[in-house]
Formats: C-alpha cells, structure tokens, sequence
C-alpha cells in the first residue's frame, strides 16, 4: 500500500462551517477511497503532538488551540500517487494563494484556519494514519 495512502483531516472551522459533505465529495470526485475514518475531536496533547514538527513556529499555540477547538473528520484516503495529487487537490497552505477549484480556495477562510490537512510525504502518510486508526481500522 506504500505510496498510495494519504491522511487528511476535515479541520474544525470547515466542519463548525458545515462543508464536511462538500469537502468529502470533492476528494471521492477526485478518484480517492476511503480506507478509514471517524468523527473525533483532538485533545491538545494529541494537537499538540500531531503538529510537534511545528513546536518552535511562532504560530503553534494557535494552531494547537484551534485544532482542537472541535471536531474533525479524520480519514485515511488511497490512490495512485496520493499524497501528492491531494496537496494539489487541496491548495495552498495560504487560501489567499490557493488555485481557483482547490478546497482550501472554496472553504477555508485564513492560513491558520484553513479547512484540511494533507500529508506531506508517504512516510508522514503511514505515520499519522497510524497515529489516528488502529490497524483493525483500516480497511
Ligand atoms: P497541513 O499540515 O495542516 O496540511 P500545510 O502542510 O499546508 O498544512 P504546514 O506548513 O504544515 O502547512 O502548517 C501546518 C498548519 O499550521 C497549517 O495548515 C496552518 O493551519 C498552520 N499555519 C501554517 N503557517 C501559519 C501561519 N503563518 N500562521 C498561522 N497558522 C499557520
Ligand atoms: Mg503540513
């Protein structure tokens, strides 16, 4: 399943926003299965350790904070070359800079609060799939 699996998080401003079944159309649309996913809502410790790559960026306890400020979608998604044509399929980290058509230009609304996460490698993609979902999980 190597290089075929990618993680994403519907983010707590686009699921409070009600996009969670816009959002999810989008990326069955674009050619992805679902593998795995649940409803949940990230304690800070698990925020806070999920994004530890960003511990010392000047914007971390705001993003922590907001990452678990409600519920999210998370899930793991498969296709050929996932990880990448999912970064595309998303956008921009900034929704200002986002391409016309991307999730992050439709539904999210600043750099910090802006609708999903991507994986950004096929090693980062196993890691947090597994960080989210059991192996029983994971279909
Ligand atoms: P993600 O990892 O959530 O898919 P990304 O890979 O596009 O996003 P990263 O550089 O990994 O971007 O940043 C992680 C998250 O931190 C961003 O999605 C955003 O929510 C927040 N963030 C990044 N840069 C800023 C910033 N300058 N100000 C506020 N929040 C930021
Ligand atoms: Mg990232």
């Amino acid at each position: 399943m190597a290089g075929n699996i990618t993680f994403t998080m519907i983010k707590p401003d686009a699921v409070k926003n009600g996009h969670i079944g816009a959002i999810l159309n989008h990326i069955t649309s674009a050619g992805y299965n679902i593998v795995a996913m649940k409803y949940t809502k990230l304690s800070k410790e698990k925020a806070g350790e999920f994004y530890a790559v960003h511990k010392e960026r000047p914007f971390y306890g705001e993003l922590v904070d907001f990452m678990s400020s409600g519920p999210i979608v998370a899930a793991v998604l498969s296709k050929d070359n996932a990880v990448e044509d999912f970064r595309t399929l998303i956008g921009s980290t900034n929704p200002a800079e986002a391409a016309e058509g991307t999730v992050r230009k439709l539904y999210a609304t600043s750099i910090g609060e802006n609708a999903v996460h991507g994986s950004d490698s096929d090693e980062n993609a196993q890691i947090e799939a597994n960080f989210h979902f059991a192996a029983t999980e994971m279909f």
